[in-house]
């Protein structure tokens, strides 16, 4: 087979870009450059002339309502097309603003409904600005393996019946900080909290998403990922680890002593 190419879209990179999100897809570009997959990032903005058919993966980031409102309308038109794609095996990550938008709804910080666009099968309910965000370093684990991010939320996302989350909370809040799950996923779509940006830290995650999208795109002739010296990555990712999980053992040994 010629070499192998994916392309990568990025919805609303100027809007829904929060902690640096749009570095998803500079991470899925490198891992695919440095194994001699040509990589197309698309950005993909408001008004925009563009099908989700042209997608092997497409990434929306984190958002602040106000942000979320200023996209909404434009995803809502794109909403089938986006649905189709998911049906149809896409690769999707959205991350927290974005994986609101791409649940039932959201009702916002003022109580005003945001309607989503029901790729998960979730509601998101911000509690009001009386109530205190969602802020901290998370860990989760994921098929059996640990994956990190930085959350910041004042919404928080409660998955109905039959929706599979993405992965277990170990530490912080994740979709609500009450039932330990974080994320969703449906088919080839993860939905997560999780910003970071999540994918440089997470390579293991980045590579599942290229794997899938490579099975989707090429069947039996896609290539296999090899390695890939990604010390750097996985560094960021021990660092990011030691540091949530050493937050929790200090705050839980904090309530430990004020508790005893
Ligand atoms: N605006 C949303 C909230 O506060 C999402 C924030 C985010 O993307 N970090 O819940």
């Amino acid at each position: 087979m010629t070499s192998a190419a994916l392309n990568i879209a990025v919805l609303y990179p100027d809007l829904l870009n929060l902690y640096g999100d749009r570095g998803n897809a500079r991470a899925l570009e490198r891992r695919c450059t440095a194994r001699g997959i040509d990589a197309l990032v698309t950005a993909v903005n408001i008004g925009d002339d563009w099908s989700p058919q042209s997608a092997d993966i497409i990434l929306a980031g984190g958002g602040q309502d106000r942000e979320q409102r200023r996209v909404q309308a434009d995803l809502q038109r794109r909403g089938s097309a986006l649905r189709d794609y998911v049906d149809d095996d896409g690769v999707v990550l959205a991350v927290c603003g974005g994986f609101q938008l791409f649940g039932n709804h959201y009702r916002g910080w003022d109580g005003e409904i945001m309607e989503g666009i029901a790729v998960f099968d979730a509601v998101a309910t911000h509690p009001g600005p009386s109530v205190s965000r969602c802020v901290g370093n998370v860990v989760a684990l994921w098929e059996g393996e640990t994956v990190v991010g930085f959350e910041n939320h004042g919404g928080r996302t409660y998955l109905n019946d039959g929706q599979d989350p993405l992965a277990n909370v170990v530490s912080g809040f994740g979709n609500n900080g009450g039932d330990g799950l974080e994320g969703a996923r449906v088919d080839n779509a993860f939905g997560t909290y999780l910003h970071g940006a999540v994918l440089p830290k997470n390579p293991h995650l980045a590579d599942r998403l290229l794997q899938l999208a490579l099975q989707r795109r090429y069947g039996s002739d896609a290539p296999e990922l090899q390695p890939i010296d990604d010390r750097t990555a996985r560094r960021a990712h021990a660092a990011a680890l030691h540091s949530a999980l050493s937050t929790r053992d200090s705050r839980e040994s904090r309530l430990g002593r004020r508790f005893a």
